[in-house]
């Protein structure tokens, strides 16, 4: 197994302006780039005349300016959220007053929200978004020529869904599966077993294109989420390696698996190696030693499974 995704990090934006990226979708491209969002949040805009608008991004004038600018004379049916980050919710109410739209999302999931790292917290989630309408996995949505499948996909976020473009075998990933990266997944606000299983329910479906809330359009759907299912084997299996060797707390996974990396982004890894070691636990892999700060704890292989 390669421990690199072969990503396409070649996408051409034009930040403010509307392209056209498949038959009726039109995605503009805020202005909010950064270690987390690649080139910044994709806000697509779905159907012609009567429109949805899938994550209208971070609170952002210029952003909702360009949005107002490529629908003028349309008008906006739903303002469609995949999860309730900011750099994909935090613009929603202010587009609403613009443009109008029913702002419709999964909605409050009761659990836990953020992750415990600077940059992960309430600076990246919005735990008070509560949107106008709450779907859940298996509506539809429809308005104008067009209708969107709603499809729960936690993992990323707990409140994560995609939206599946009727007949045209085309999906709104979010930040589910992504044209530039793997998916960050930071408990508790990211859980490793739900986002396997959420791609394994993506591989079940035969889709043409993906669009993503960061990076480009998705050619090869099945091979990038094959790619994603098998860099988490491959990141387990070297975390189990670590533990073999005797390194057992999640600074030293992470400096021996991330050792380059600066500092906020090795508190995102860390968090990751929990994800992955939280998900080895709930399988009896491995045990968590101590009742520390799961951060701070020691882990280590249980004997009955060790050759897993
Ligand atoms: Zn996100």
């Amino acid at each position: 197994m390669s421990a690199e995704l072969a990503f396409n990090r070649s996408v051409d934006v034009d930040y403010g302006v509307a392209q056209e990226v498949a038959p009726g979708v039109r995605r503009i491209v805020a202005g909010n780039p950064g270690p987390y969002t690649f080139l910044g949040t994709n806000t697509y805009i779905v159907g012609q005349g009567t429109v949805a608008v899938i994550d209208p991004g971070p609170l952002c004038e210029k952003h909702r300016a360009a949005i107002a600018r490529a629908l003028a004379g349309e008008s906006v049916s739903h303002v469609l959220v995949t999860h309730s980050h900011r750099d994909h919710c935090d613009g929603a109410r202010a587009l609403q007053e613009q443009l109008g739209g029913e702002i419709v999302a999964f909605g409050p999931t009761g659990g836990p929200r953020g992750a415990g790292a600077p940059g992960l917290g309430d600076a990246f989630v919005d735990p008070h978004f509560v949107p106008d309408r709450k779907v859940v996995d298996g509506e539809t949505i429809r308005a104008g020529g067009f209708a969107l499948d709603v499809l729960h996909m936690p993992g990323h976020a707990p409140d994560h869904l995609c939206f599946a473009l009727v007949g045209k075998r085309t999906v709104f990933t979010g930040d589910h599966v992504m044209g530039w990266n793997t998916t960050v997944i930071a408990p508790p606000e990211g859980n490793m077993a739900d986002f396997l299983a959420s791609l394994d329910r993506l591989m079940q479906r035969h889709d043409k294109v993906f669009l993503p809330a960061h990076g480009g359009r998705i050619q090869t759907p099945q091979r990038v989420v094959r790619a994603y299912i098998m860099h988490r084997q491959w990141r387990e299996q070297t975390i189990l390696a670590c533990l073999g060797e005797g390194i057992r707390t999640i600074p030293r996974i992470v400096e021996k698996l991330y050792g380059g990396l600066d500092t906020e982004l090795k508190e995102a890894a860390a968090l990751s190696v929990l994800a992955h070691l939280d998900h080895l636990i709930d399988r009896e892999f491995v045990a968590r030693e101590g009742d520390l700060n799961p951060l701070g704890a020691s882990y280590v292989r249980t004997s009955s499974k060790a050759s897993a």
